[in-house]
């Protein structure tokens, strides 16, 4: 089979578009790729070019980096088309073409992967840029910004011996700044370059580099692009790239394409430029121009915050460059209704006109998310339906971040821009392996630096906030950290870093930083602290309410498929009102062993260590007073709304004594001549109570068959909270749910008891109580006897955490530190299975849905286990297994209104 590897982009000689790909096209030809394609359909100016595929990549790197039969005579034709549709060649020395190469993989990967800029200048072609444009300086400045930039990505030359180059040239000609240098110094500085280069590169590990016995800097333009398209393949698979999908959560299989384009040039003199620009404020979300441009610059120059860029909105007024902004504004407006979405540019304009050189859907915060969703609703531009798809649900978090404390006083030890909301408090570390290590050993930090480049990605994911002193909002670091949701103040100006020295002076005062100094930083507001601000979490408000008040009509729409509900694993009043603000429509999961810790943790010891009859009685009355509170409590804060309430299930040695301190105490009170025979005797009592494997021991419904003073107790206590709360006039709902159940019979013993409780209570307080019981399913044998257990149950409750344990046969407490990271890294797991729903554990679920509602259809069906608050989850929940709601802890109940409105919506 033909299989194309080469897609044309832009026009012909004739001006006629010759385009072969689109945007729908990201999988083979990278996002970049993709969307010049579209840009160069919808008449958009974009210099052109061809794309070589993502596939080609992963063939290439698959066969030990060997090019695929024929793909390099493949290359050399859309070389020969691109240089007949300009009417120049590569290397020529009258007219020459000069290209790009770019990388561009099917999802955004900001600066993990390599471009060469300026490719096809030799000595010859030189010549002929300067005799084109008449400006020598630029010419060699051109010139010798290839060289540094090829030995660099391509051949991995360290760049600081160009640097230095470039110092010394600037004292022997007695200048400060790169500009003015003149053209005879940067003729003289790409002779010294290419000598850098021959010094640097091994012969043997590249061959075709030497000439005459000699490394030299290559002259064929053929041999520069393949060597380039080399180096761009080579980068998916460098360390930071790495690194970066691993945190995206990007399959390492997809591959970069490789874009090679027709140079433009923003840096040929004042009528020139070069930017990057937002068509919405990626920040916040306001309507705007947002970005930053350079006048006479190249490329990367704007993002590396070299020199201070200006602002776009006043790219129009700027002389010569007026007519270049106003069409920079009308293509924010095609792009906007074309993608329908909030587009993200670069551009550049040469002696006034402008290039199109890149788009994609624009990454924005959270806050700038909802806002550009609501909005675009408003404008016509999308539908509500879309505007709900369109939130990440995972983005939500960044809202729920916390904020500096308003009432808190401080003063402001600086300010920079707010580049990722947010607030952050943390030790200064001046360096990304410091910040590495110091959060290693459980420290806070915030990571300072002059400017992030992408060998920061890990400093800045082990930070808890990010500053810099250079750099815009387009900057790497702020680009990065939005993406994070980390809290991100770039460009303190007055920050004057001295990374050897690990100390940063402010300047304009006497305060001086040290590593392992508190800062607080908040991203919202770009503001910098001495010492430690308190921190408070935003409350749900405005649009993110508006969000999630059409995602509730979506998900509770009965017209097209089943409701999916949101209920909240909350075991404290605190917690189910903090649920009910975030929109919890009820209490799944109320677990009611955290009832019996703190000060009452001495009660249920009693009844568990002591063989006297009466004292385990009194114990049980005790906890019966002090649970009746409780859920006299929790169901007056939940009236009107139901509230599964969880029979006590973990094993009991939990709530006993560490017998190894035990065993520590008595040595020591014996040593002190104390009497310990009382200690020995419940010491004795743990020891027999101890099981090998307590996951699999004596807990869930196994206590209430082998101590049913525990259920009697506990359903008393739930039956009189309701019966009072009735008699007060309020709805108290409970509904009782009996853990870990695997044999129908522990459904229906306990049932029974359950049941005669209730009515017993019911009879006391001369009120009628209609108590559901149900099972919590998280055993693979319930699964497979659900029909039959479904018999004897209102309702099922899965518990996926221990479902997932059992169904693996991997230890809750311990898989995830010990080999499910190996198994992560291994690919042996693709995630991890007790935060992702896994497809088998699903099915499983699914299995005890179908028969549950098969041999009782008025029963409902939830999912209380940690994934009730995953989305992806949750969508898999809802539309595979058909369940009724999921259930999660109060922060993550807005993430999952979300995740259950898109699953519906996914579903129709
Ligand atoms: C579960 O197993 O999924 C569950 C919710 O119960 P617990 O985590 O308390 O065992
Ligand atoms: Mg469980």
């Amino acid at each position: 089979m033909n299989v194309q590897r080469v897609y044309r982009f832009g026009t012909d000689e004739h001006g006629a578009d010759v385009t072969e790909g689109s945007s729908s096209m990201n999988y083979i030809l990278g996002g970049k790729g993709a969307n010049l394609a579209e840009m160069a359909r919808i008449g958009l100016p974009v210099p052109p070019g061809f794309t070589i595929t993502c596939q080609t990549c992963v063939e290439y790197s698959g066969a030990g980096n060997v090019w695929p039969e024929g793909v390099l005579d493949e290359i050399a034709a859309a070389q020969a088309d691109l240089e007949r549709r300009m009417g120049k060649r590569l290397g020529d020395a009258d007219d020459p073409l000069l290209v790009s190469v770019r990388s561009g993989a099917p999802f955004s990967m900001p600066g993990m992967m390599d471009t060469v800029l300026n490719l096809g200048l030799n000595d010859e072609s030189v010549q002929g840029l300067i005799a084109q444009t008449g400006n020598d300086r630029f010419a060699w400045d051109s010139y010798r910004r290839f060289i540094q930039m090829f030995s660099d990505v391509v051949l991995g030359v360290d760049a600081d011996l160009f640097e230095n180059a470039i110092a010394s040239k600037k004292v022997v000609a007695g200048v400060r700044s790169d500009s003015d240098l003149t053209a005879a110094d940067l003729r003289e500085l790409v002779e010294e370059f290419k000598g850098i280069f021959a010094d640097s590169v091994d012969a043997e590990a590249h061959p075709e580099l030497v000439v005459d016995g000699a490394v030299r800097f290559p002259s064929d333009p053929s041999l520069q692009l393949r060597l380039a398209i080399q180096a761009v393949f080579g980068s998916w698979m460098n360390e930071r790239a790495c690194l970066y999908r691993k945190q995206n959560g990007i399959p390492d299989d997809l591959g970069t394409a490789v874009n090679v384009q027709v140079m433009v040039f923003g840096n040929k003199g004042d009528t020139s430029a070069t930017g990057v620009a937002f068509t919405r404020n990626p920040a916040d979300g306001t309507h705007e121009f947002y970005g930053d441009f350079l006048v006479n610059a190249q490329g990367e120059d704007v993002v590396a915050g070299i020199r201070n860029t200006e602002p776009i909105a006043d790219l129009k007024t700027k002389p010569g460059l007026e007519e270049a902004g106003a069409s920079l504004e009308r293509v924010f407006g095609v792009l906007e209704s074309h993608y329908r979405d909030m587009c993200d540019i670069e551009f550049t304009i040469e002696q006034g006109r402008l290039w199109m050189l890149q788009t994609r859907v624009g990454k924005r915060t959270a806050t700038a998310a909802l806002k550009i969703a609501i909005d675009m609703e408003s404008e016509g531009l999308i539908s509500r339906e879309e505007a709900v798809r369109r939130i990440d649900p995972k983005q939500l978090d960044q809202l729920l971040h916390p904020q500096f404390d308003a009432s808190a006083e401080y003063d402001v030890l600086a300010r920079g821009l707010n580049a990722s909301p947010g607030a952050a408090v943390g030790e200064v570390v001046f360096s990304s392996d410091d910040a590495v290590a110091r959060s290693a050993e459980g420290h806070k930090v915030v990571l300072v630096r002059w400017e992030t480049n992408p060998d920061d990605l890990k400093g800045m994911v082990a930070a808890e906030g990010i500053l810099t002193s250079h750099g815009g909002k387009t900057s790497h670091a702020a680009v990065i950290a939005r993406g994070m949701g980390t809290p991100c103040v770039c460009g303190v100006e007055s920050f004057r870093i001295d990374a050897a020295a690990k100390e940063v002076r402010i300047e304009g005062s006497d305060v001086v930083l040290h590593e392992g100094d508190v800062i607080s930083i908040d991203g919202a507001t770009g503001i910098v602290v001495a010492g430690a601000v308190p921190l408070v979490t935003a409350e749900l408000t405005g649009a993110l309410e508006t969000i999630l008040s059409w995602a509730d009509e979506i998900r509770l729409d009965e017209s097209c498929g089943r409701a999916r509900h949101v209920r909240v694993n909350a075991d404290n009043p605190a917690d189910a009102e903090l649920a009910l603000e975030f929109g919890a429509e009820a209490i799944g999961l109320c677990r009611t062993e955290h009832m019996f810790l703190g000060e009452r943790k001495s009660i249920i010891q009693s009844f568990i260590l002591s063989d006297d009859v009466e004292e385990r009685e009194r114990a049980v009355q005790e906890l019966l007073r002090v649970q009746t509170e409780d859920f006299v409590e929790m169901q007056r804060t939940m009236s009107g709304r139901s509230m599964v309430i969880r029979l006590i299930d973990p094993p009991l040695h939990e709530f006993l004594d560490d017998p190894r301190e035990l065993e520590v105490e008595i040595a020591r009170r014996e040593a002190a001549g104390e009497d310990v025979s009382a200690l020995r005797a419940r010491l004795a009592r743990i020891d027999v109570m101890a099981e090998s494997n307590p996951m699999l021991g004596l807990r869930g419904v196994r206590l209430s068959i082998v101590f049913p003073e525990l259920p009697l107790m506990q359903v008393r206590a739930i039956a009189t909270a309701a019966a009072r709360l009735k008699l007060e006039g309020f709805d108290p709902r409970p509904e009782v749910m009996v853990p870990l159940v695997a044999i129908t019979a522990e459904c229906v013993q306990t049932r029974e008891v359950v049941e005669r409780v209730i009515a017993e209570v019911a009879a006391e307080h001369g009120v009628a109580l209609d108590i559901p019981v149900g099972t919590m399913v998280e055993l693979p044998r319930a699964c497979i006897v659900a029909d039959e257990i479904a018999r004897h149950a209102d309702f099922f409750c899965f518990g996926t955490n221990d479902l997932t344990q059992t169904a693996f046969g991997f230890s809750r407490d311990d898989a995830e530190s010990k080999f499910i990271p190996i198994y992560l890294h291994k690919k042996v797991l693709e995630a991890n299975p007790f935060e992702t729903i896994d497809d088998a554990v699903l099915e499983l679920v699914k299995m005890a849905v179908d028969k549950g509602r098969a041999e009782n259809p008025g029963m409902h069906f939830g999912v209380c286990g940690e994934h009730g608050g995953d989305p992806a989850s949750i969508v898999k929940f809802f539309n595979v297994a058909d369940v009724d709601y999921v259930s999660c802890s109060p922060y993550r109940v807005p993430v999952a209104r979300l995740a259950a409105a898109q699953a519906k919506l996914a579903a129709k």
